[in-house]
């Protein structure tokens, strides 16, 4: 069985995805409960951070323009693609 991520859209097993929470906790995302419990990939869990959107378009676009500069190793966990320069 494969669950996707609702960022990326990759389709990964369920140990590889985590609850991220749309609206950040420190800006108050517990109280919202359920509705505010999106399913993430680990890496794009640690792209978002604590970064607050105001739709699922916009953060999926952040998200999106940056994955480039990471890579996933075998675990899952996210790491920065050190050979990636900005000119
Ligand atoms: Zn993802």
């Amino acid at each position: 069985m494969k669950w996707q991520c609702r960022y990326c859209e990759r389709w990964t097993e369920p140990k590889a995805l985590v609850y991220d929470h749309f609206i950040p906790r420190i800006h108050g995302g517990l109280k919202l409960g359920y509705a505010n419990k999106v399913l993430a990939c680990y890496l794009c869990n640690f792209i978002k951070g604590s970064l607050r959107f105001k739709t699922m378009e916009e953060s999926r676009t952040y998200i999106m323009s940056r994955r480039a500069f990471y890579h996933e190793n075998d675990t899952g966990i996210p790491g920065i693609v050190s050979e990636v320069r900005t000119a």
